[in-house]
């Protein structure tokens, strides 16, 4: 077809949905419709056979009293009826017209009632209705499968009714349908298993399948019978036949009908969740009349039927899941002790893997390495696809026409038109991706959707046969079931807490590793370090009284020495109090302190460092004030915060150390009139190793780290401020002795 030529078609099955089939203009003639305003009970108007076929004199017409159409008798009996709040229970009402016996169907729309007249058949030869109704009825609930539900359906609906065929039509995702069930006369084509294209049934027609259960055409050829006056009196617009069984159909449908050598069709909705699920559609090569109580007894079973299916359909979800719970089991078992990655366990058990979301292939990536089991794309194929499955913003990928998301896709859709996709959270490249074959074999088209409906001059047609020829579903696959995507979601959960475990178990063992090797090296270096001290100090003694060049030499030597080992030693301690911070294992023993006396230990000790560069240094504290703390322990803090106050203030600057209370905490403060901390390192001075290096060549970058850590083990709290050119000021808090 070419492209102008598509376009021509699309614009007619578009005017095909338009066709305007709730208001035709006209019934079908085996019956009579007349509309009977209720204020005035006169008939406002009657289908054109009305007159001929209830045999009523040639001045009867639109605009007169009913009881003139039907009689005095009649018509009090219709407004009877009327009365009655539940009109379906009156339906059908008996009437009769001279000698003529009439189903009377009665319903209310649009302001109008609606009175449809069908003469009653001669019903001597049909067996028992009720008899066989309530049998159908029993076996249907009976039914333990959707196959034998719709098995008996199909063959107690044709029995009762004598239909040549009877089928059941199930509704797909893109609306195309599929023949899942159908009773046939034998010298009959079978349809079972034929695929319809969507647009065999337009959308607006379905939207009338859902309102109505049922619909009914005894003989496709006839000629409609148009209603007179054509617009309704009161209103000057189209009668609306929505509710109308007599409803004239699309001329297109008759025609459908005719190519398929079919006279006569009747057909039921089956609904699941008010939605149209699926049709049981009836076909007869011959026109055939179904009495009213017939047509309600199939509906009865359409009904059943309906519901049945709905809970058949939730039942066999349920033991498609529960048949799948074993595999989930087990294949959570494999993740949980597999060596190494969690994935190691599926690719252990792949038959399992593939079950679980009845793929044909399964391509499993770990750390990158692509795994491939059954019917898969090739490994850089996959790759590829891995990369497109990264990218959409979704924890598992779901699809059954892959290549239309992805036209590379079609490379390999033979292979893998189905995918199931599901990723862990992780840094490295992972994912189980299933697949499924395009379903080409598989389908039979009862034509070609494209090319449903073709030109013939300027009107639409529907396709003049219906020989079956295949239609391949280009890049489709079997869409996956919510069984599916249940397992696979549930597979993914326990490959997330398989994988969470392990990352704890490993994160446990490293801080545990790290802690025994840290206590380790600095337990064993302790003792050769404190030999070298010890050494150290004999040498200066023995060559001290040597003035000699060589002397001077060592002396100096050897001082290096000292103090590269107390430097050691330092990073030694840090290092182990860095650990026991970081494994939350930091203990004090915290005592009432009296903060003046810890100042005096602290001046002693600072002074001299802060002489050396004539800093001024000062302690300020109110008198007799405790705080309740680990003497050694927050002495290293208050060390830490004045060493690198002095560390970090030029020459003659001014440092003032002060304590004072807040509520029931004691607050210390060191304030430097040093250079100060730029605002964006200002947050990162309490990071480990984190440090200046200019003009800090003893800095190891953890002593606010420790200090912090110190300060938090007390219940207090370490912060800085500092204004660049200024100073700083370092505060912590303790809390007050008791
Ligand atoms: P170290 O002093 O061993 O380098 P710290 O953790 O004690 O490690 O300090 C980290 C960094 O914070 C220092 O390198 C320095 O850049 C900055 N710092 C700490 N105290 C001051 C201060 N009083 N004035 C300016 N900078 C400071």
């Amino acid at each position: 077809m070419t492209p102008d030529n598509q376009q021509d078609v699309r614009a007619l099955l578009n005017t095909c949905a338009d066709e305007p089939i709730r208001i035709p203009g006209a019934i079908q003639p085996h019956g009579v419709l007349l509309t009977v305003d209720e204020q005035h009970w006169t008939v406002q108007q009657a289908s054109a056979n009305a007159r001929q076929l209830l045999g009523l004199a040639g001045d009867i017409a639109a605009g007169q009293p009913l009881s003139r159409w039907l009689g005095e008798e009649q018509a009090g009996l219709i407004r009877e009826a009327l009365s009655n709040g539940h009109l379906e229970e009156v339906n059908p009402l008996a009437l009769v017209c001279g000698a003529l016996q009439l189903d009377g169907l009665l319903h209310r729309h649009d302001g109008v009632v609606f009175i449809e007249l069908e003469p009653v058949l001669d019903e001597a030869h049909r067996p028992s209705l009720d008899l066989h109704l309530s049998r159908t009825l029993r076996r249907l609930q009976t039914a333990g499968t959707l196959e034998a539900l719709y098995e008996i359906s199909v063959n107690e609906i044709r029995a009762l009714t004598g239909y040549d065929r009877v089928l059941i039509y199930r509704f797909q995702d893109q609306g195309h349908g599929q023949v899942i069930a159908e009773s046939a006369a034998p010298e009959l084509d079978a349809y079972d298993g034929l695929f319809f294209p969507a647009s065999d049934i337009p959308e607006q027609a379905r939207e009338l399948y859902r309102l109505n259960w049922l619909r009914i055409i005894p003989d496709a050829t006839y000629v409609p019978a148009p209603m007179v006056p054509a617009l309704r009196p009161d209103t000057l617009q189209p009668l609306d036949m929505s509710y109308a069984v007599l409803r004239s159909v699309s001329p297109i449908h008759c025609h459908y009908m005719r190519n398929m050598g079919v006279r006569s069709s009747m057909s039921i909705s089956l609904l699941k969740d008010n939605q149209l699920w699926g049709l049981i559609s009836c076909g007869n090569r011959q026109p055939l009349q179904v009495p009213h109580a017939l047509r309600a007894a199939c509906q009865t079973i359409g009904q059943v039927l309906s519901m049945q299916i709905s809970m058949l359909e939730e039942r066999q979800a349920q033991l498609q899941r529960q048949a799948k719970e074993n595999l989930l089991k087990s294949l959570a078992a494999a993740m949980r002790e597999a060596e190494g990655d969690v994935y190691n366990g599926l690719i252990a058990h792949p038959e399992a893997l593939m079950a679980l979301a009845e793929a044909s292939g399964v391509a499993v990536i770990i750390e990158g390495d692509v795994h491939l089991f059954g019917r898969c794309p090739s490994v850089e194929q996959v790759g590829a696809l891995l990369k497109w499955v990264q990218l959409q913003a979704t924890s598992a990928v779901e699809t059954s026409s892959l290549s239309a998301l992805l036209p590379e896709a079609g490379a390999y859709q033979r292979i893998a038109s189905g995918l199931l996709a599901i990723s862990l959270p992780k840094p490295v490249d992972n994912a189980v991706l299933w697949f499924r074959p395009e379903v080409i074999d598989s389908v039979s088209w009862s034509g070609n959707p494209e090319t449903a409906k073709h030109l013939v001059g300027d009107r639409l047609q529907p396709r003049e046969s219906f020989n079956v020829w295949k239609q391949q579903v280009e890049g489709t696959a079997q869409a996956w079931s919510v069984g599916d995507l249940y397992a696979v979601s549930d597979l993914r959960r326990s490959a997330l807490e398989a994988d969470l475990s392990r990352q704890v178990l490993r994160e446990k063992d490293a801080v545990r590793a790290r802690d025994e090797l840290v206590a380790v090296v600095s337990h064993d270096l302790r003792s050769p370090l404190t030999v070298i001290v010890m050494q150290c100090g004999m040498m200066q003694r023995v060559v001290a009284a040597d003035v000699s060049p060589s002397s001077k030499r060592l002396i100096s030597a050897v001082d290096t020495l000292q103090r590269a080992t107390s430097r050691m030693t330092n990073l030694l301690e840090d290092l182990l109090d860095t650990s026991k911070i970081e494994a939350g294992r930091y203990s004090i023993e915290p005592q009432a302190l009296e903060v003046s006396q810890f100042f005096e230990d602290a001046w002693t000790l600072l002074t001299p460092l802060a002489l050396n560069k004539f800093i001024d240094l000062s302690f300020t504290g109110e008198p007799h004030l405790k705080m309740f703390a680990d003497p050694e322990r927050i002495f290293q803090v208050l060390s830490n915060l004045v060493g690198n106050a002095i560390k970090f203030t030029p020459k003659e600057g001014t440092i003032s150390v002060t304590a004072s209370v807040e509520g029931d905490l004691v607050v210390i403060s060191v304030v430097d009139s040093g250079d100060g901390i730029a605002a964006d390192q200002l947050p990162h001075v309490f990071e480990r190793y984190w440090r200046i290096r200019e003009g800090n060549p003893s800095g190891t970058g953890l002593g606010l780290y420790i200090s912090k850590g110190i300060v938090k083990a007390h219940g207090g709290e370490l912060t800085a401020s500092s204004e660049p050119g200024v100073g700083s000021e370092f505060r912590f808090t303790v809390p007050l002795a008791p």
